[in-house]
């Protein structure tokens, strides 16, 4: 029901609803291109003078040439002001939402390394372990079988994001310090769920990567927070983002200072019910199209049968994953959680044997 004053409210809002619609909403980005030759004095000067026009700058450092990207309201005579300076090659405004993460600001490749391991390079990372650390034994257990089926890094939720509160949630800080424990022992990198941002630099201070969940995709205020950190961040894509919706998440990170993002594929829901979700392969290419990030796929949640995930595994190394998140288990009908999903050390050693072969095929290095 629309009360008296909300009339007079709409009322008074009615002028400036005409502008927003007179004036649709104006270029906030452009990016200055700066000739391959150009001297740090220069980048520094253009630097100068689109901070003093009001612009936020951010550096983007390639092999090549430097690329400035401007964040403010672009208009005709600043874009022409700051082509005029010296060492600017062109000024390009970007039309696309995304703009730090698209590969017109940065078109090399992003590569992440962790430890003497990288994303998006031509290595092959393979992620694997449990759903959630379920105990001390149990994981350093498992996290020694997957090191020597092949794995690259382990995984382990130590927070659980259930859609049942009477699930079993994770063993929260005592299953952070298991993890850390088990980094130490098999030498593997960890990568874990944060859910809470009040929880960030304790769990920073305990693992490689944190990982943000399907779920919580959208929390802008955890993405702006990890962008607050020197970690890199594993980004799922949330079970019912566009690839759009989910390349913004990532901007919101990389815009806040953290440019270590890992795109996650895990399927997103769909009509059919068969599969858990609707693994989207083709999301793959589509950003590798646009932006400069990694991408790995998780194939145990994307499909949620254990029979799958060898398959899909294939299938997303085919359309150019740089990596897989696989849920291993030492005995899945006994798991706390995504049992059905999780394959035994056995199976996934034989994955991996497969996997490296295919990618050894496709990317003509013989080593993996
Ligand atoms: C997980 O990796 O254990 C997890 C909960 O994944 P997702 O957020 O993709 O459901
Ligand atoms: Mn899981």
């Amino acid at each position: 029901m629309v009360g008296k004053n909300d009339h007079k409210s709409m009322g008074q809002n009615v002028p400036w609803l005409f502008v927003f619609l007179i004036f649709p909403e104006r270029d906030v980005f452009m990016i200055i291109v700066m000739e391959s030759q150009a001297t740090e004095a220069q980048i520094e000067q253009v630097g100068q003078k689109l901070k003093e026009k009001g612009f936020q700058v951010h550096l983007s450092k390639g092999v090549e040439r430097t690329i400035i990207g401007a964040i403010g309201e672009r208009t005709q005579a600043t874009q022409d002001l700051v082509e005029t300076l010296p060492g600017v090659e062109k000024v390009v405004p970007i039309a696309q939402p995304f703009k730090m993460a698209s590969k017109q600001f940065k078109p090399e490749r992003t590569v992440i390394k962790v430890g003497d391991q990288s994303f998006g390079s031509e290595q092959l990372q393979i992620i694997a372990g449990p759903c959630a650390v379920e105990g001390r034994a149990k994981l350093i257990e498992v996290a020694l079988a997957v090191k020597e089926a092949g794995a690259t890094m382990l995984r382990g939720g130590a927070f659980k994001p259930r859609t049942s509160p009477y699930s079993f949630q994770g063993m929260e800080m005592e299953g952070l310090e298991i993890l850390a424990e088990a980094r130490q022992i098999t030498g593997l990198p960890v990568v874990t769920e944060i859910m809470d941002p009040r929880q960030i630099d304790e769990v920073a201070s305990l693992v490689d990567i944190l990982q943000v969940g399907a779920r919580n995709m959208q929390n802008f205020f955890l993405l702006r927070e990890l962008g607050k950190i020197k970690r890199p961040i594993l980004l799922k894509r949330g079970p019912s983002a566009t690839i759009e919706e989910w390349i913004m998440a990532a901007e919101y990170i990389i815009s806040s200072g953290n440019p270590e993002v890992i795109m996650c594929e895990r399927g997103i829901r769909s009509f059919e019910h068969y599969t858990r979700n609707t693994l989207d392969l083709s999301a793959v290419p589509v950003i590798k199209n646009l932006t400069h990030l990694p991408v790995i796929v998780d194939p145990s949640h994307g499909t949620g049968k254990w029979k799958l995930v060898e398959p899909m595994s294939m299938a997303a190394i085919g359309a150019g994953a740089d990596g897989l998140m696989i849920e291993v288990h030492q005995n899945p009908s006994e798991a706390l959680s995504d049992g059905p999903q999780s394959l035994t050390p056995e199976n996934f050693a034989k994955l991996v044997g497969k996997i490296k072969k295919l990618h050894a095929l496709l990317h003509n290095d013989g080593e993996q």
